[in-house]
Order: C-alpha cells, then sequence, then structure tokens
C-alpha cells in the first residue's frame, strides 16, 4: 500500500471515529472476493458500533453461503426496496471488489445518485476514481479481501480478527487466486495468509467447503463442457467453450454451476487463451482466462464490452452465440503472435 493509500485510509479512520450509518456493496455476479472481503467488512465495522448493512446486486452461489453471515446480505433482486432505503440513509458506501459504479448492475443507479461517500476497495485494473471520494486500489494485490486486511491494519484493527473475519478474507484470497495459482507472486499474500491460519482458519476445511461442493448435475455440466461444446483453434492458441440455455437446463443449472470451467482448456499446454459463452436471457455472458502475458483485460476491453485483470476478465455479447463466436474467431488472428508463446522453466 502506497503512501496516498495510507493517507487515505487515515480520513477514513477519522470518518469511521464516530458510529456511522454504513452500507457495504459489491459487483454484481458476486463470487468468493465479492462475498468475503464484504463479510469480513461487514463483521469488523460492526464490532466497531457502526450500523451495518451488507447488499450485493443478485445471490451469491451455494459454494459461498457457508460464509459466517453471508445469511444476512440483502440481495438487491429480492429486496430492492430495503435496500434502497438502507442507501439513501446511510453516511458511508463501502465499494468493494469492482472499479466501476456500473459493475454493480442493477445497484448503479442508486449508487450514482447517492450522498454517501463512496470508499473503494478494489484490486482491478484502471478504477473510475472520480466515482470516489476515498479510494484504496491497487492492481498488485492477490485480491480485495488481502486489501481489506490491509486496510483493517491501518486502522490499527488486527486485534479485531477473529475466526469469523479471517474465514471470510481466507475465501477472498484463496478463491482470487485459484487457491494460490495465480497472482499470487508477492510475498505479503502468504503472510496475510499465515496470519489467518493463526486466527483459527481451517485450511483443509474451507477448501472442501468451497471446491467440493458440486451436485453430479454440476460435474457432468463440466463433462459436457469440455466433451462436446469446446472448440479448439489451434493455430491462435485458443479455446472457446459454449453453453446454450438448453444446456444449462438439461444439467439443472443453479447460479455457480459454470464457475470454474473457462479454466480448464489452460491446462493444455498450448492453449494460453480460453473463454467460455454463456447464454443468458438477454445476452451472452463472456468469461476469459490467459495464461503468461496475454492481457485478456486489454483484449475484452477492446471488443467485447468489459474488462478485469491480466489474466482473468469478463465481458458481455448482444448476439447470439453463433454470431459472438464468429466475432471472437474473427479478431483472433491479429493477435495471433501475441497468443504463441510456450512456458519453459526458463521464461516468465
Ligand atoms: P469472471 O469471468 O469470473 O466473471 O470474471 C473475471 C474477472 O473479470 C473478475 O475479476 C471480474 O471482477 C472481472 N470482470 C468480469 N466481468 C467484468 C466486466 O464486465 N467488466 C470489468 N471491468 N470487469 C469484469
Ligand atoms: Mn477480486
Amino acid at each position: 500500500m502506497n503512501k496516498i493509500q495510507v493517507d487515505q485510509i487515515k480520513k477514513i479512520k477519522k470518518l469511521l471515529s464516530e458510529k456511522r450509518k454504513i452500507v457495504i456493496t459489491t459487483h454484481n455476479n458476486p463470487d468468493g472476493d465479492a462475498i468475503g472481503s464484504s463479510m469480513a467488512l461487514y463483521h469488523f465495522l460492526i464490532k466497531h458500533g457502526h450500523k451495518v448493512d451488507a447488499i450485493v446486486p443478485n445471490m451469491y452461489p451455494q459454494f459461498l453461503a457457508w460464509i459466517p453471515g453471508v445469511s444476512k446480505m440483502i440481495v438487491y433482486e429480492n429486496k430492492s426496496a430495503k435496500a434502497q432505503t438502507l442507501l439513501a440513509q446511510a453516511e458511508i458506501v463501502f465499494c468493494l471488489d469492482y472499479n466501476a459504479i456500473h459493475r454493480t448492475g442493477s445497484l448503479a443507479d442508486i449508487l450514482e445518485r447517492t450522498e454517501a461517500k463512496r470508499i473503494l476497495i478494489d484490486h482491478h485494473i484502471d478504477p473510475e476514481t472520480d466515482s470516489f471520494d476515498y479510494c484504496i486500489s491497487t492492481v498488485d494485490t492477490s485480491s480485495t479481501a488481502e486489501l481489506v486486511y490491509n486496510f483493517i491494519q491501518h486502522l490499527g484493527g488486527l486485534e479485531f480478527i477473529d475466526k469469523p473475519i479471517a474465514e471470510s478474507l481466507y475465501a477472498g484470497i484463496v478463491t482470487d487466486t485459484g487457491s494460490f495459482s495465480f497472482s499470487c507472486n508477492n510475498n505479503e499474500t502468504f503472510e496475510v495468509t499465515a496470519d489467518l491460519i493463526g486466527r483459527g482458519v481451517d485450511a483443509q476445511k474451507l477448501h472442501r467447503l468451497i471446491y467440493d461442493t458440486f451436485s453430479e448435475s454440476r460435474l457432468r455440466l463440466l463433462g459436457y463442457a469440455i466433451h462436446n461444446r469446446m472448440i479448439v483453434w489451434e493455430e491462435f492458441n485458443t479455446a472457446l467453450i459454449y453453453l446454450t440455455k438448453a444446456d444449462l437446463k438439461k444439467f439443472d443449472y443453479q447460479v455457480g454451476d459454470t464457475e470454474g470451467i473457462v479454466n480448464y482448456p489452460l491446462n493444455m499446454e498450448k492453449i494460453n487463451l480460453s473463454i467460455l459463452l454463456t447464454e443468458k436471457e438477454k445476452m451472452i455472458r463472456m468469461s476469459f482466462r490467459s495464461k503468461g502475458k496475454f492481457s485478456v483485460n486489454d483484449f475484452v476491453r477492446k471488443h467485447f464490452n468489459g474488462g478485469g485483470h491480466m489474466n482473468a476478465a469478463g465481458g458481455k455479447s448482444f448476439t447470439t452465440i453463433e454470431k459472438t463466436i464468429e466475432n471472437v474467431k474473427a479478431v483472433l488472428p491479429v493477435y495471433k503472435k501475441d497468443l504463441d508463446y510456450v512456458l519453459s522453466y526458463k521464461s516468465k
């Protein structure tokens, strides 16, 4: 955390020196980091006597339902009137794990209009800093959960990190690093994690709760996606999986069931870019993952209405699956050279 950010935290500390009405918000289709960082901050602020509510735009996946206190989160899609009242009354709104207000989907309109102070804690590239009163934003950090840990640390609050807070933070770190397989080249991430384990986190148990919770139909959907719905463009070191609404119905799709599917094509040695298309009601949701130096953030910003991180990004397409596949295929030749690399022990 740099000097400016530490300075921002000092100002926030002052703001928090009185009991406040606080709302914590996070992005649409919340993932482990969104929910973990939100719930950790929620418990921490409640311990300090603030009135705190956490609002998510839409439902979180079931594999996060064990996170302590998560059932208290207000799902905007289900309880919009209550959420609107809370946001109207809030003095402070924390904005966790998103870099632009529009990432909160249905919440965005109200967030844009709120008179509360907006505090950003996030690790995505190019935050829209003008939208926030305070910004704690760095792209070098594994997860927003790690940033929330740093935030608590700089507020002098480490002693308040009890087991529920530690577990929530751990959930954010472990999911956003793919179980410590990417975005974890900083020793700080491991130091924070070691501290969380020292505070009661049972890493093996949480791993099982997060990852070993598939229903039979979810595992079969994964098998089907790879076997029947994967296109490999070897010449562009790219693979794409697509899932139609009918596919999802066939496998009794539940929120979160497609999570992680996009990572599998990268297990192939020569595949450096993986894309998952999921057909939704009014658009095609696009997920991108890359290995090594190919920036999916740049790629998606340029072509597919979204962004994210260097090696993980999301986007949207407003046409059919077939046309979306064609559109992807059409832009790949431009990137042929950028995508053509193989990792060796010596390369980065
Ligand atoms: P996922 O593929 O898991 O939905 O998203 C991968 C990463 O990209 C996540 O860190 C997520 O926050 C980010 N992301 C997903 N969709 C969007 C988007 O539409 N815009 C931006 N800027 N980032 C996104
Ligand atoms: Mn994150």
